[in-house]
C-alpha cells in the first residue's frame, strides 16, 4: 500500500501551519486524522474539534496553504467574483479550534498500525481516519489528453491556477474564436458545474467577443438543470452555444493539444480554447488506503464509514454513498453527520440520526440564478433522497435575482462553516 513518494508528487516539504498547535499528540486522548482540507475535510475537522472541546486531538493534513473553492470558481470566470474572493486559509482552524494543521500530502495509509505517512517524512497515528481527498481524473478518459496537457487544455476542475489559466485563455481568444468544452460522463463533481461554466464563458464572450462560439461535446444525453440552462442560453446568448450530446456523437471525442484541435464524431475543429473535463474517480489516497471499489469509495450512509474498514470514513466527492450529487454542499452535510458519529464513537457523546441536504445554485447570467436541491436520509443501503425541488423555466426575473442572492448567502455560510 506504500507509494513511492517521488512518483506521487515530486518534492513537497512538510510544514506545520498555525504553529500554536504542536505536532506531538497528548497521551491518552483519542486521535482523529483528516486527510484533505476541502468542503468535507475542513468541516469535519472543525466540527470534531469544536464539539469535543479538547477531548479529541484533531490533525488535518492538506498540502495547500490556500484553498480555492471550486464553488463560485465559474463566477470568477464570468467576472462576478475575484480570485481572492474564493481563496481561504487554515489559520483559524489552527488558532481558534486547536486543530493540528499539517501542510503536506498523505502518501499512504497503514491500516494495521493505524498511521498515515506524509510525503515530507514521518507519519501521524490515528484512532479514526477521515478521508476527503476530492477527485482525480481517470487515465485515458479523453483520447489525446492527460494531465501533462493541462496547461494547453485546462480542466479547471480543481480550482486555483487552473481556473486562472482558463480565464486568461478566454480573455485572449481572437475575435470570433471558438471555445470548446469536453464535458465529463456521470458521476462527476458538481453535475451543473460544466453548464454553469458554459453560461459564465458566454457571459464574458458576449461582452468582449460577441461573435465567438462555444461548442460542448458531451457524452451524456441530458444533464442537470438542462431545460433551465438551455432556456437561459437561448434567452441571453442566442446562437452562441452549440451543445453536442451523446445522440449526436458528443461522447466520441479526441483532442490534440499541440494542434489545438477537437474531433467530435470524426469531425475535426480548430479551437482557441479547449476545456477538457475528464471522467473522475476518488482522490488517489482513497485507493491507496484500500477503501475504493472501482472508481469510488463505498460508505455506510449512517456515519460515512468505509464499507472496507470501520475506522476509516470517506466524505464528499470520493465517497460512493447513494443519491447525493458530488457537491460542496453535500460534502459539508456529510461531514457534519460523520463528525457527530466519530465523536460519539470516541467519547460516548450522543449520536443523532443522519440527515443530509444539498442545494446546487447556478448563475446563468447577471441576476439570473437557478437552483436544484433535496433532503436525504440514511437507509441500510445508501443515502436516499427524501424530497427535492428545482427552479422552473419561465420564472419571474425577481425570483431569479433572489435565487442568485440566496447563493451569495450560502457561499458566505458554507465557507465560514468550513474554515471558522
Ligand atoms: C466548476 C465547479 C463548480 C462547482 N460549484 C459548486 C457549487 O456551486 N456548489 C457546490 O456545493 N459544489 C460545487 N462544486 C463541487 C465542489 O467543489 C466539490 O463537490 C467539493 O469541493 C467536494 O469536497 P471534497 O471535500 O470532497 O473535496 P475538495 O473540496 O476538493 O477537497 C479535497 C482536498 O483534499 C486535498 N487532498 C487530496 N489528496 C490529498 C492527499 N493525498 N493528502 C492530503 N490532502 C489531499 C486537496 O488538496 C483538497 O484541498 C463545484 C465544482 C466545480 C469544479
Amino acid at each position: 500500500m506504500t507509494l513511492n513518494r517521488r512518483t506521487f508528487l515530486g518534492t513537497t516539504g512538510a510544514v506545520v501551519a498555525g504553529l500554536s498547535a504542536p505536532m506531538v499528540l497528548a497521551q491518552g486522548k483519542p486521535r482523529v486524522v483528516v486527510v484533505g482540507g476541502g468542503a468535507g475535510g475542513a468541516t469535519a475537522a472543525r466540527y470534531i474539534a469544536k464539539d469535543s472541546k479538547g477531548e479529541i486531538d484533531v490533525t488535518l493534513i492538506e498540502p495547500t496553504r490556500t484553498y480555492y473553492t471550486c464553488f463560485f470558481s465559474n463566477l470568477y470566470l464570468g467576472g462576478f467574483q475575484e480570485l481572492s474572493d474564493i481563496a481561504h486559509s487554515y489559520g483559524k482552524l489552527a488558532a481558534d479550534y486547536g486543530i493540528n494543521v499539517v501542510h503536506d500530502w498523505a502518501v499512504s495509509v497503514d491500516r494495521d498500525t493505524k498511521t498515515v505517512a506524509l510525503a515530507g517524512g514521518g507519519s501521524v497515528p490515528y484512532d479514526k481516519l477521515i478521508l476527503s481527498p476530492g477527485i482525480d481524473f481517470v487515465d485515458g478518459a479523453v483520447e489525446g489528453w492527460d494531465v501533462s496537457a493541462q496547461n494547453k487544455m485546462p480542466h479547471a476542475y480543481k480550482a486555483g491556477s487552473q481556473t486562472e489559466l482558463l480565464k486568461a485563455q478566454i480573455m485572449a481568444m481572437p475575435e470570433g474564436g471558438t471555445f470548446a468544452m469536453v464535458a465529463p460522463p456521470n458521476p462527476y463533481r458538481c453535475p451543473p458545474g460544466p453548464y454553469e461554466r458554459v453560461s459564465m464563458v458566454a457571459h464574458v464572450l458576449k461582452a468582449n467577443n460577441p461573435t465567438a462560439k462555444i461548442i460542448v461535446a458531451d457524452p451524456k444525453p441530458k444533464f442537470s438543470k438542462m431545460s433551465l440552462f438551455q432556456e437561459g442560453w437561448a434567452n441571453h446568448y442566442e446562437g452562441m452555444v452549440d451543445w453536442v450530446g451523446e445522440d449526436f456523437g458528443g461522447g466520441n471525442v479526441s483532442v490534440n493539444p499541440d494542434a489545438m484541435t477537437v474531433a467530435i464524431d470524426g469531425e475535426e475543429t480548430k479551437v482557441d480554447v479547449c476545456n477538457v473535463i475528464p471522467a473522475m474517480k476518488a482522490g488517489r489516497i482513497a485507493e491507496m488506503a484500500g477503501v475504493t471499489d472501482g472508481n469510488w469509495a463505498p460508505v455506510n450512509a449512517a456515519d460515512m464509514s468505509s464499507k472496507a474498514n470501520p475506522d476509516i470514513y470517506v466524505l464528499g466527492d470520493a465517497s460512493q454513498q447513494g443519491d447525493m450529487p458530488k457537491s460542496g454542499f453535500s460534502a459539508n452535510s456529510q461531514a457534519k453527520v460523520c463528525a457527530n458519529a466519530v465523536r460519539g464513537a470516541l467519547t460516548g457523546s450522543k449520536v443523532f440520526p443522519a440527515k443530509f441536504s444539498n442545494t446546487c445554485w447556478s448563475l446563468i447570467d447577471a441576476d439570473d440564478g437557478v437552483k436544484v436541491g433535496a433532503t436525504y436520509e440514511a437507509t441500510q443501503e445508501k443515502i436516499a433522497k427524501v424530497d427535492g425541488f428545482i427552479s422552473q423555466t419561465g420564472e419571474d426575473a425577481n425570483l431569479r435575482k433572489a435565487t442568485y442572492e440566496e447563493s451569495l448567502g450560502w457561499y458566505a455560510g458554507i465557507t465560514s462553516d468550513m474554515f471558522g
